[in-house]
């Protein structure tokens, strides 16, 4: 099945180190500011080994750019990220997270892949190539090697007939689907997905979200973006609400989309259902 095979391409999430409390993933007290606003406002929240958590919340609630920090794409004010247990990307200077140079090597050795709202595959590459790219480029895997794990993973998302097809010529849905297993072939014990399905047409949801649904059940650890609240309820472990740059409430779905404690949640979810 679809799930065995993610499961015997993926890192077990009992071999990935963890904090000492047990966190593969810890944001302690993060901030982040444009200009005079201030986008994040101390946002604390963590992700266990095999966890699967949703972020929901506003457009404009800082969520996004939670995502770009955990993946090295900006850097941190304030507070601080640790990926298995350490500052990946980073270095502490008096108290101060600064990046470190080479940031793709640094993510490319914790594990984190990024699933983005518009694909963001490489438009002069093929399906196949797109997928070869991170894996012969940062990880210096061998052209014969790395077309044969890419060839894996075009038929995990249903796609082994398209391996020479340009992005132009893929529906977005198969797109985001060849971004999906761009972001498996470096072998990433986290995943992180932005909206992956708000720039599809209605019908091509489904499809991007059975994929998704498979990596959670074959153990993947993943925070996932996403408006896609019935889906959320039934794929995540936990829920976080985010709005105006912070964690409002998480806890398990029954409890934050079922019955919310606080008000804020309440009114989302009334605006959005
Ligand atoms: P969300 O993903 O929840 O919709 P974002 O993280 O994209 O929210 O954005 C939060 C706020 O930060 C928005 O007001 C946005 O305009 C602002 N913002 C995000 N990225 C930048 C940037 N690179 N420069 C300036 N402002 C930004
Ligand atoms: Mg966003």
């Amino acid at each position: 099945s679809r799930v065995e095979a993610v499961r015997s391409l993926i890192p077990a999430a009992r071999e990935v180190s963890v904090s000492p409390a047990g966190d593969f993933l810890s944001c302690l007290n993060v901030w982040k500011s444009y200009g005079n606003r201030d986008v994040l406002q101390g946002v604390s929240f963590s992700v266990k080994p095999g966890e699967v958590v949703a972020v929901i919340g506003p457009s404009g609630s800082g969520k996004s750019t939670l995502l770009r920090l955990i993946n090295h794409l900006e850097s941190v004010d304030r507070g601080e990220i640790t990926v298995g247990g350490r500052y990946v990307g980073y270095t502490k200077v008096n108290g101060l997270m600064k990046p470190t140079s080479g940031r793709a090597k640094a993510r490319a050795e914790v594990g984190v892949s990024m699933v983005f709202q518009n694909f963001n595959l490489f438009s002069n590459l093929t399906a196949l190539e797109n997928i070869t790219e991170a894996p012969m480029r940062v990880h210096g895997v061998p052209r014969e090697e790395a077309e044969a794990l890419a060839r894996r993973l075009l038929a995990i998302v249903g796609l082994s007939g398209h391996a020479d097809h340009l992005p132009q010529h893929l529906s977005g849905g198969q797109q985001q689907r060849v971004a999906i297993a761009r972001a498996l072939a470096v072998k990433p014990r986290l995943m992180l997905f932005d909206e992956p399905t708000s720039a599809l047409d209605p019908e091509l949801v489904g499809e991007v979200l059975s994929v998704m649904r498979s990596l959670a059940e074959a153990g993947m650890t993943m925070i996932i973006v996403t408006h896609e609240i019935r889906f959320a309820g039934e794929v995540a472990d936990r829920i976080v609400f985010f709005d105006e740059g912070v964690v409002v409430e998480e806890g398990p779905p029954a409890q934050v989309l079922d019955n919310p404690r606080k008000e804020r949640t309440r009114r989302f979810l009334s605006r959005i259902a």
